[in-house]
């Protein structure tokens, strides 16, 4: 019997680039859409061929700009989900959703055809930073976009960058209060990490520290009234993303469109894929295991410890390094605030 599988579809058009962007994207507001259809709904075809009318328990488009999707091909993707798979009654479904691509109509139009989580690109409340992040909206696009969310009661989850050259303790903390002030109940809260090929790669930046990394991090723990569930990522309980974390967990995934990753589980064998075809081979046990260790360890409530993931992780580091590392009454192994900042090595040395 084939278990239930998340589902990712990647979006991978954008408006413009952003300047720290070494996403899968590419800036084309106007693609084939149709073409993008078509593929999309090709793989799931396929999909339903390999592993029959599974469960869904959740699906997430991601991207790029997945919001900069017309409605009419949205809708074209969800049928064709519909019809292979079972979506199942409370699924999520999420759309990445940058400012200034979608007007209230647009959102009510998602929101029908089934979104019922939105993920909101804010990354500052300070328009000279976004115009510094290449951003192609301002501070007053993004809180509209909140607000209209919010007025009709769905999920809504907002992004940001810290750490962007000139922030300190102070700044993130006035920034973590004023989202505080939004009434969010998610959020999510992304170090800005400098990659190369991209325009603040080839800039020379004057970045902060890793100590004033780290401090920030903390000031951003103890500002935010969300707690932390995972590395980057804030919300009251239950608000949390379900599907980041069943992924986090170590739930079978499938990953739609070019570049979008899954993990494949057909009779308890795993399969790492990518795309369509692009990638398609058998993992083993501990490789799977390993990776369950690696995402579930980021999140707070740690890893759950079961047959598999026992046979990769080094008791005695455990039992050596309490001030690192706990293990929870429902038996998992959760970094401690300390862990987490040495989060890295804190896995390099757990698995065996
Ligand atoms: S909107 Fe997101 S995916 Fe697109 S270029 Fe900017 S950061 Fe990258």
């Amino acid at each position: 019997m084939i278990p239930a599988h998340n589902i990712y579809i990647h979006v991978p058009f954008c408006m413009s680039k952003c300047n720290y962007c070494a996403f899968f994207s590419r800036a084309c507001p106007t693609p084939d859409w149709d073409t993008y259809a078509n593929e999309i709904i090709s793989e799931i075809k396929q999909w339903e061929k390999i592993l029959g009318k599974i469960n869904v328990p959740t699906v997430f488009f991601g991207g790029g700009t997945p919001s900069l999707m017309p409605v009419n091909i949205f809708d074209k993707i969800m049928s064709q989900l519909h019809s292979c798979f079972t979506i199942q009654n409370k699924c999520e479904i999420t759309l990445e959703s940058n400012p200034g691509t979608i007007n209230e109509n647009k959102l009510d139009d998602f929101l029908r055809i089934g979104v019922n989580r939105i993920s909101v690109g804010v990354q500052s409340l300070r328009n000279e930073v976004l115009q510094f992040l290449g951003r192609q909206h301002s501070v007053n696009d993004a809180i509209k976009l909140i607000d209209a969310c919010m007025q009709r009661g769905i999920s809504v989850s907002a992004d940001f960058i810290y750490g962007i050259p000139g922030d300190t303790t102070n700044t993130v903390a006035v920034l973590c209060k004023q989202i505080n002030s939004m009434g969010l109940q998610h959020c999510s809260m992304y170090e800005l990490t400098i990659e190369p090929n991209t325009p603040f790669g080839k800039m020379n930046l004057d970045m902060p520290t890793n100590d004033e990394m780290a401090d920030m991090y903390t000031a951003i723990g103890q500002t935010l009234n969300l707690p932390r569930y995972e590395v980057s990522n804030y919300a009251i309980h239950g608000a949390e993303c379900r599907h980041n974390q069943n992924i986090w967990d170590g739930a079978p995934y499938i990953g739609l469109g070019r570049g979008a990753a899954g993990r494949i589980l057909i009779d308890d064998q795993w399969y790492e894929q990518m795309g369509n075809n692009e990638l398609f081979k058998k993992i083993d046990n501990n490789t799977r295991a390993t990776e369950r260790i690696i995402t579930g360890l980021r999140q707070v409530r740690g890893v759950q410890i079961d047959d598999m993931t026992r046979r990769v992780i080094n008791t005695d580091f455990v039992k050596q390094n309490p001030e690192l590392l706990r293990i929870t009454s429902d038996n998992r192994i959760a970094a401690t605030e300390r862990g987490m900042l040495v989060l890295d090595d804190l896995i390099m040395n757990l698995i065996r």
